[in-house]
Protein backbone atom coordinates (compact mmCIF):
# COMPACT_ATOMS: atom_id res chain seq x y z
CA UNK A 1 0.00 0.00 0.00
CA UNK A 2 1.02 2.98 -0.51
CA UNK A 3 -0.69 7.11 0.60
CA UNK A 4 0.13 9.56 -2.38
CA UNK A 5 -1.29 12.24 -0.77
CA UNK A 6 -2.30 13.92 2.14
CA UNK A 7 -3.88 17.25 3.50
CA UNK A 8 -3.81 18.30 7.31
CA UNK A 9 -5.95 20.59 8.91
CA UNK A 10 -5.08 22.26 12.47
CA UNK A 11 -3.33 19.53 12.86
CA UNK A 12 -0.31 20.27 15.48
CA UNK A 13 1.51 23.48 14.48
CA UNK A 14 0.32 22.49 10.92
CA UNK A 15 -2.92 25.40 10.33
CA UNK A 16 -2.93 23.98 6.74
CA UNK A 17 -1.33 21.63 4.32
CA UNK A 18 -0.87 19.58 1.31
CA UNK A 19 1.69 16.62 0.77
CA UNK A 20 2.36 14.38 -2.05
CA UNK A 21 4.40 11.60 -1.19
CA UNK A 22 6.58 9.63 -3.69
CA UNK A 23 6.04 5.71 -4.06
CA UNK A 24 9.71 4.95 -3.01
CA UNK A 25 11.56 7.49 -0.17
CA UNK A 26 10.72 10.74 0.98
CA UNK A 27 12.53 12.78 2.86
CA UNK A 28 11.92 15.62 4.82
CA UNK A 29 14.31 17.64 6.28
CA UNK A 30 14.36 21.37 8.73
CA UNK A 31 15.26 22.30 11.73
CA UNK A 32 13.95 21.34 15.52
CA UNK A 33 10.26 22.33 16.30
CA UNK A 34 9.38 22.72 12.89
CA UNK A 35 6.81 19.82 12.44
CA UNK A 36 8.81 16.99 11.04
CA UNK A 37 7.42 14.37 13.78
CA UNK A 38 3.60 16.37 13.14
CA UNK A 39 3.70 15.31 9.72
CA UNK A 40 4.85 11.35 10.71
CA UNK A 41 2.43 11.22 13.48
CA UNK A 42 -0.79 12.04 11.11
CA UNK A 43 0.16 9.47 9.03
CA UNK A 44 0.77 6.98 11.92
CA UNK A 45 -2.44 8.13 13.28
CA UNK A 46 -4.48 6.82 9.84
CA UNK A 47 -3.24 3.61 10.32
CA UNK A 48 -3.94 3.17 13.61
CA UNK A 49 -6.11 5.81 15.46
CA UNK A 50 -3.58 6.32 17.61
CA UNK A 51 -0.84 8.80 18.26
CA UNK A 52 2.84 7.28 18.68
CA UNK A 53 3.48 9.95 21.66
CA UNK A 54 0.47 10.44 23.24
CA UNK A 55 -2.93 8.91 24.71
CA UNK A 56 -4.87 12.22 24.60
CA UNK A 57 -6.02 12.99 21.25
CA UNK A 58 -6.39 17.11 22.16
CA UNK A 59 -2.73 17.64 22.17
CA UNK A 60 -3.07 16.70 18.37
CA UNK A 61 -6.04 19.73 17.98
CA UNK A 62 -3.79 22.78 17.12
CA UNK A 63 -4.25 25.33 19.84
CA UNK A 64 -6.96 27.56 19.76
CA UNK A 65 -8.82 25.14 17.37
CA UNK A 66 -12.20 22.99 17.61
CA UNK A 67 -11.29 19.68 15.93
CA UNK A 68 -7.90 18.61 13.43
CA UNK A 69 -8.81 16.72 10.18
CA UNK A 70 -6.74 14.40 8.19
CA UNK A 71 -7.34 13.43 4.80
CA UNK A 72 -5.46 10.70 2.70
CA UNK A 73 -5.66 9.34 -0.67
CA UNK A 74 -4.42 5.49 0.11
CA UNK A 75 -3.37 3.42 -2.97
CA UNK A 76 -3.96 -0.34 -3.08
CA UNK A 77 -3.68 -3.21 -5.41
CA UNK A 78 -7.26 -3.33 -5.30
CA UNK A 79 -7.57 0.25 -5.98
CA UNK A 80 -7.78 4.06 -4.16
CA UNK A 81 -9.58 5.07 -1.67
CA UNK A 82 -9.96 8.02 0.31
CA UNK A 83 -9.05 7.88 4.29
CA UNK A 84 -9.96 10.29 6.94
CA UNK A 85 -9.74 11.30 10.45
CA UNK A 86 -10.99 13.92 12.49
CA UNK A 87 -9.75 15.01 16.00
CA UNK A 88 -12.75 15.95 18.08
CA UNK A 89 -13.72 16.18 21.69
CA UNK A 90 -10.82 13.99 23.12
CA UNK A 91 -12.39 11.37 20.16
CA UNK A 92 -10.21 10.16 16.71
CA UNK A 93 -12.92 8.92 14.41
CA UNK A 94 -11.93 7.82 10.59
CA UNK A 95 -13.54 7.21 7.73
CA UNK A 96 -12.85 4.98 4.93
CA UNK A 97 -14.38 6.32 1.31
CA UNK A 98 -16.87 8.04 3.94
CA UNK A 99 -18.03 5.59 5.90
CA UNK A 100 -16.94 5.24 10.05
CA UNK A 101 -14.84 2.59 11.33
CA UNK A 102 -13.97 2.25 14.62
CA UNK A 103 -10.84 1.54 16.75
CA UNK A 104 -9.78 -2.31 16.62
CA UNK A 105 -12.13 -2.93 13.97
CA UNK A 106 -10.53 -1.77 10.67
CA UNK A 107 -10.07 -4.05 8.57
CA UNK A 108 -7.12 -5.86 8.43
CA UNK A 109 -4.22 -4.53 6.12
CA UNK A 110 -6.23 -1.23 4.87
CA UNK A 111 -3.80 0.87 5.87
CA UNK A 112 -0.52 0.10 8.28
CA UNK A 113 2.58 1.91 8.98
CA UNK A 114 5.54 1.39 11.38
CA UNK A 115 6.95 4.11 13.10
CA UNK A 116 10.55 4.33 14.04
CA UNK A 117 11.82 6.79 16.33
CA UNK A 118 14.73 7.82 18.78
CA UNK A 119 12.90 6.90 21.56
CA UNK A 120 12.14 3.17 20.69
CA UNK A 121 15.86 2.52 20.80
CA UNK A 122 16.11 3.29 24.34
CA UNK A 123 12.79 0.35 24.57
CA UNK A 124 15.10 -2.92 24.95
CA UNK A 125 17.03 -1.29 28.79
CA UNK A 126 14.10 0.38 29.15
CA UNK A 127 10.64 -0.90 31.46
CA UNK A 128 8.42 -3.45 30.35
CA UNK A 129 5.78 -0.84 29.33
CA UNK A 130 8.36 0.34 26.23
CA UNK A 131 8.34 -3.00 24.91
CA UNK A 132 4.94 -3.80 24.81
CA UNK A 133 3.97 -0.74 23.28
CA UNK A 134 6.69 -1.65 20.32
CA UNK A 135 4.75 -4.53 19.91
CA UNK A 136 1.21 -3.24 20.59
CA UNK A 137 1.54 -0.07 18.19
CA UNK A 138 3.41 -1.66 14.74
CA UNK A 139 2.67 -5.50 14.97
CA UNK A 140 -0.51 -5.29 16.50
CA UNK A 141 -1.71 -4.08 12.99
CA UNK A 142 -1.20 -7.46 11.87
CA UNK A 143 -3.85 -9.06 13.70
CA UNK A 144 -7.73 -7.66 14.33
CA UNK A 145 -8.01 -10.17 16.71
CA UNK A 146 -5.11 -8.87 18.99
CA UNK A 147 -6.02 -5.23 18.48
CA UNK A 148 -9.65 -6.49 19.58
CA UNK A 149 -8.43 -8.36 22.96
CA UNK A 150 -6.37 -5.66 23.43
CA UNK A 151 -8.91 -2.92 23.67
CA UNK A 152 -11.71 -5.30 25.47
CA UNK A 153 -8.23 -5.58 27.92
CA UNK A 154 -7.53 -2.06 28.66
CA UNK A 155 -11.49 -1.08 29.37
CA UNK A 156 -11.92 -4.13 32.10
CA UNK A 157 -8.51 -3.23 33.75
CA UNK A 158 -9.62 0.19 33.83
CA UNK A 159 -12.97 -1.00 35.55
CA UNK A 160 -11.54 -3.22 37.54
CA UNK A 161 -8.63 -1.07 38.33
CA UNK A 162 -11.26 2.14 39.13
CA UNK A 163 -13.17 -0.77 41.62
CA UNK A 164 -10.13 -1.78 43.45
CA UNK A 165 -8.91 2.25 43.85
CA UNK A 166 -12.76 3.49 45.51
CA UNK A 167 -13.11 0.50 48.00
CA UNK A 168 -10.78 -0.51 50.52
CA UNK A 169 -13.10 -4.32 50.73
CA UNK A 170 -15.32 -4.13 47.11
CA UNK A 171 -18.62 -5.23 47.48
CA UNK A 172 -18.36 -8.99 47.04
CA UNK A 173 -20.45 -9.87 44.40
CA UNK A 174 -19.15 -6.97 42.29
CA UNK A 175 -15.62 -7.37 42.80
CA UNK A 176 -16.83 -11.11 41.26
CA UNK A 177 -18.23 -9.87 38.01
CA UNK A 178 -15.12 -7.92 37.56
CA UNK A 179 -12.56 -10.79 38.11
CA UNK A 180 -14.63 -12.87 35.71
CA UNK A 181 -14.27 -9.91 32.70
CA UNK A 182 -10.98 -9.74 33.51
CA UNK A 183 -9.97 -13.53 33.18
CA UNK A 184 -12.10 -13.92 30.12
CA UNK A 185 -10.63 -10.79 28.84
CA UNK A 186 -6.30 -11.26 29.92
CA UNK A 187 -6.66 -14.97 28.89
CA UNK A 188 -8.04 -13.48 25.66
CA UNK A 189 -5.02 -11.15 24.95
CA UNK A 190 -2.59 -13.82 26.45
CA UNK A 191 -3.18 -16.03 23.92
CA UNK A 192 -3.59 -13.23 21.24
CA UNK A 193 0.21 -12.04 22.06
CA UNK A 194 1.70 -16.15 21.94
CA UNK A 195 0.44 -15.96 18.37
CA UNK A 196 1.61 -12.70 17.22
CA UNK A 197 5.04 -12.86 18.91
CA UNK A 198 5.42 -16.86 17.45
CA UNK A 199 4.79 -14.68 14.17
CA UNK A 200 7.06 -12.21 14.43
CA UNK A 201 9.83 -14.24 15.99
CA UNK A 202 11.16 -15.84 12.95
CA UNK A 203 11.25 -12.28 10.90
CA UNK A 204 12.98 -10.80 13.91
CA UNK A 205 15.79 -13.52 13.90
CA UNK A 206 16.19 -13.61 10.34
CA UNK A 207 16.70 -9.62 10.21
CA UNK A 208 19.30 -9.45 13.16
CA UNK A 209 21.31 -11.87 11.83
CA UNK A 210 21.37 -9.49 8.17
CA UNK A 211 21.86 -6.80 10.30
CA UNK A 212 25.04 -7.57 12.31
CA UNK A 213 25.96 -10.23 9.97
CA UNK A 214 26.72 -12.77 13.84
CA UNK A 215 24.65 -14.53 15.55
CA UNK A 216 20.65 -13.95 15.16
CA UNK A 217 18.98 -12.32 17.88
CA UNK A 218 15.94 -14.53 19.37
CA UNK A 219 12.37 -12.76 20.64
CA UNK A 220 10.27 -14.77 23.09
CA UNK A 221 7.07 -13.64 25.45
CA UNK A 222 7.34 -13.66 28.98
CA UNK A 223 3.45 -13.37 29.48
CA UNK A 224 2.67 -12.42 33.46
CA UNK A 225 -0.20 -14.60 33.56
CA UNK A 226 0.22 -17.83 33.26
CA UNK A 227 -2.65 -19.71 32.64
CA UNK A 228 -4.73 -20.88 29.68
CA UNK A 229 -7.88 -20.85 30.51
CA UNK A 230 -10.27 -18.36 32.84
CA UNK A 231 -10.61 -20.87 35.10
CA UNK A 232 -7.03 -21.14 35.66
CA UNK A 233 -6.94 -17.60 35.77
CA UNK A 234 -9.21 -16.86 38.64
CA UNK A 235 -7.77 -19.17 40.55
CA UNK A 236 -4.25 -17.49 40.38
CA UNK A 237 -5.86 -14.13 41.21
CA UNK A 238 -7.22 -15.79 44.09
CA UNK A 239 -3.54 -16.34 45.48
CA UNK A 240 -2.88 -12.20 45.08
CA UNK A 241 -6.36 -11.12 46.89
CA UNK A 242 -4.99 -9.73 49.63
CA UNK A 243 -2.29 -7.91 47.50
CA UNK A 244 -4.08 -6.66 45.19
CA UNK A 245 -6.92 -5.53 48.05
CA UNK A 246 -3.51 -3.77 49.80
CA UNK A 247 -2.32 -2.12 46.86
CA UNK A 248 -5.80 -1.26 45.42
CA UNK A 249 -4.48 -1.92 42.41
CA UNK A 250 -4.31 -5.19 39.15
CA UNK A 251 -1.58 -7.60 40.00
CA UNK A 252 -1.55 -10.00 37.37
CA UNK A 253 -2.73 -9.54 33.64
CA UNK A 254 -0.72 -8.73 29.71
CA UNK A 255 -0.42 -5.13 31.64
CA UNK A 256 2.43 -6.70 33.46
CA UNK A 257 3.76 -8.49 30.39
CA UNK A 258 7.14 -8.43 28.85
CA UNK A 259 9.37 -9.35 25.84
CA UNK A 260 12.84 -10.62 25.71
CA UNK A 261 15.73 -10.36 23.33
CA UNK A 262 18.76 -12.60 23.41
CA UNK A 263 21.77 -13.56 21.61
CA UNK A 264 23.50 -16.82 22.49
CA UNK A 265 21.31 -16.91 25.37
CA UNK A 266 21.88 -13.62 26.92
CA UNK A 267 19.54 -11.80 28.36
CA UNK A 268 19.68 -7.88 25.79
CA UNK A 269 17.73 -6.32 28.45
CA UNK A 270 20.32 -7.00 31.21
CA UNK A 271 23.65 -7.26 29.29
CA UNK A 272 22.65 -5.69 25.25
CA UNK A 273 25.78 -3.17 24.48
CA UNK A 274 24.59 -0.11 22.77
CA UNK A 275 25.24 -1.70 19.33
CA UNK A 276 23.41 -4.72 19.97
CA UNK A 277 20.32 -2.36 21.46
CA UNK A 278 20.42 -0.56 18.00
CA UNK A 279 19.99 -3.95 15.95
CA UNK A 280 17.61 -5.16 18.06
CA UNK A 281 15.42 -2.28 17.55
CA UNK A 282 16.53 -1.85 14.23
CA UNK A 283 15.84 -6.15 13.73
CA UNK A 284 12.20 -5.20 15.12
CA UNK A 285 11.34 -2.65 13.25
CA UNK A 286 12.09 -4.61 9.62
CA UNK A 287 10.50 -7.60 11.64
CA UNK A 288 7.08 -5.61 11.77
CA UNK A 289 7.62 -4.47 8.14
CA UNK A 290 7.72 -8.08 6.88
CA UNK A 291 4.85 -9.57 9.18
CA UNK A 292 2.63 -6.61 7.94
CA UNK A 293 3.56 -7.19 4.11
CA UNK A 294 2.65 -10.37 4.46
CA UNK A 295 -1.14 -9.01 5.30
CA UNK A 296 -3.36 -8.39 2.44
CA UNK A 297 -2.81 -4.77 1.34
CA UNK A 298 1.47 -5.88 1.04
CA UNK A 299 4.08 -3.82 2.65
CA UNK A 300 2.90 -0.73 5.18
CA UNK A 301 4.53 2.48 5.26
CA UNK A 302 7.64 2.85 6.99
CA UNK A 303 8.05 6.02 9.14
CA UNK A 304 11.55 7.02 10.27
CA UNK A 305 11.80 9.73 12.68
CA UNK A 306 15.28 11.28 12.84
CA UNK A 307 16.62 7.73 13.33
CA UNK A 308 19.08 7.40 11.00
CA UNK A 309 21.54 10.25 12.27
CA UNK A 310 21.22 7.65 15.24
CA UNK A 311 22.85 4.67 13.32
CA UNK A 312 26.44 4.16 12.01
CA UNK A 313 27.10 3.54 8.19
CA UNK A 314 26.35 -0.04 8.00
CA UNK A 315 22.63 -0.54 9.79
CA UNK A 316 21.54 2.79 8.29
CA UNK A 317 22.21 1.13 4.68
CA UNK A 318 21.12 -2.25 5.75
CA UNK A 319 17.93 -0.45 6.91
CA UNK A 320 17.50 1.23 3.81
CA UNK A 321 18.35 -1.89 1.86
CA UNK A 322 15.84 -3.78 3.70
CA UNK A 323 13.24 -1.18 3.43
CA UNK A 324 13.21 -1.41 -1.01
CA UNK A 325 10.32 -2.36 -1.85
CA UNK A 326 8.47 -0.51 1.31
CA UNK A 327 7.33 3.19 0.68
CA UNK A 328 9.58 5.03 3.10
CA UNK A 329 9.19 8.74 4.87
CA UNK A 330 12.15 10.17 6.50
CA UNK A 331 12.46 13.48 8.30
CA UNK A 332 16.13 14.61 9.53
CA UNK A 333 17.55 17.48 10.22
CA UNK A 334 20.83 16.85 8.61
CA UNK A 335 20.57 18.81 5.21
CA UNK A 336 21.93 15.59 3.30
CA UNK A 337 22.18 12.04 4.56
CA UNK A 338 24.74 10.12 2.78
CA UNK A 339 23.65 7.16 0.59
CA UNK A 340 20.08 8.51 0.29
CA UNK A 341 18.27 8.54 -3.12
CA UNK A 342 14.94 10.04 -1.96
CA UNK A 343 12.67 10.52 -4.52
CA UNK A 344 10.75 14.03 -2.96
CA UNK A 345 12.48 16.11 -0.24
CA UNK A 346 10.78 18.68 1.15
CA UNK A 347 11.95 21.52 3.36
CA UNK A 348 9.70 21.73 6.68
CA UNK A 349 9.39 25.39 8.07
CA UNK A 350 6.77 26.65 11.01
CA UNK A 351 4.13 23.99 9.69
CA UNK A 352 4.64 24.31 6.57
CA UNK A 353 6.25 21.70 3.81
CA UNK A 354 7.58 22.95 1.01
CA UNK A 355 9.10 20.70 -1.98
CA UNK A 356 12.23 21.30 -3.09
CA UNK A 357 13.06 18.37 -4.71
P1 LIG B 1 12.64 17.93 16.16
O1 LIG B 1 13.68 17.98 15.09
O2 LIG B 1 13.07 18.69 17.38
O3 LIG B 1 12.14 16.58 16.47
P2 LIG B 1 10.14 18.45 14.72
O4 LIG B 1 10.24 19.21 13.44
O5 LIG B 1 9.96 16.99 14.64
O6 LIG B 1 11.41 18.83 15.62
P3 LIG B 1 7.51 18.56 15.90
O7 LIG B 1 7.57 17.55 16.99
O8 LIG B 1 6.88 18.13 14.62
O9 LIG B 1 8.98 19.10 15.59
O10 LIG B 1 6.78 19.83 16.52
C1 LIG B 1 6.80 21.10 15.94
C2 LIG B 1 6.11 22.12 16.81
O11 LIG B 1 4.73 21.82 16.98
C3 LIG B 1 6.66 22.27 18.23
O12 LIG B 1 7.22 23.54 18.37
C4 LIG B 1 5.44 22.13 19.11
O13 LIG B 1 5.45 23.04 20.19
C5 LIG B 1 4.31 22.42 18.17
N1 LIG B 1 3.02 21.85 18.61
C6 LIG B 1 2.80 20.63 19.14
N2 LIG B 1 1.49 20.43 19.39
C7 LIG B 1 0.87 21.57 19.02
C8 LIG B 1 -0.49 22.00 19.05
N3 LIG B 1 -1.47 21.19 19.50
N4 LIG B 1 -0.78 23.23 18.56
C9 LIG B 1 0.20 24.05 18.08
N5 LIG B 1 1.51 23.70 18.06
C10 LIG B 1 1.84 22.48 18.52
MG1 LIG C 1 10.84 15.42 15.68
Amino acid sequence: MIVETLSLESWRNVQAAEVEFDPGLTLFTGPNAQGKTNLLEAVFLLATGRSHRTSRPEELIAFQRPQAYLRARIQRSSGEYQLTARVEGGRVTRQREGKLFRRGQDPLGDFAAVLFAPEDLLALKGAPADRRRLLDLDVGQASVAYRQAHVRYGQVLRQRNALLRTYERPPKELLATWDAAWAQAAVALTHERHRLIERLAPHFSARSGEIAGGAPASLSYEPSLKASDPTAALSLLAELREDELRRRTSLLGPHRDDLKAEIDGRDLRLYGSQGEQRTVLVAFKLAAVSLLGEGPGGPPVLLLDDVLSELDQDRRRNLLLAATGTQTIVTTTESALAGMQPGMTYAVRDGDYVRTW
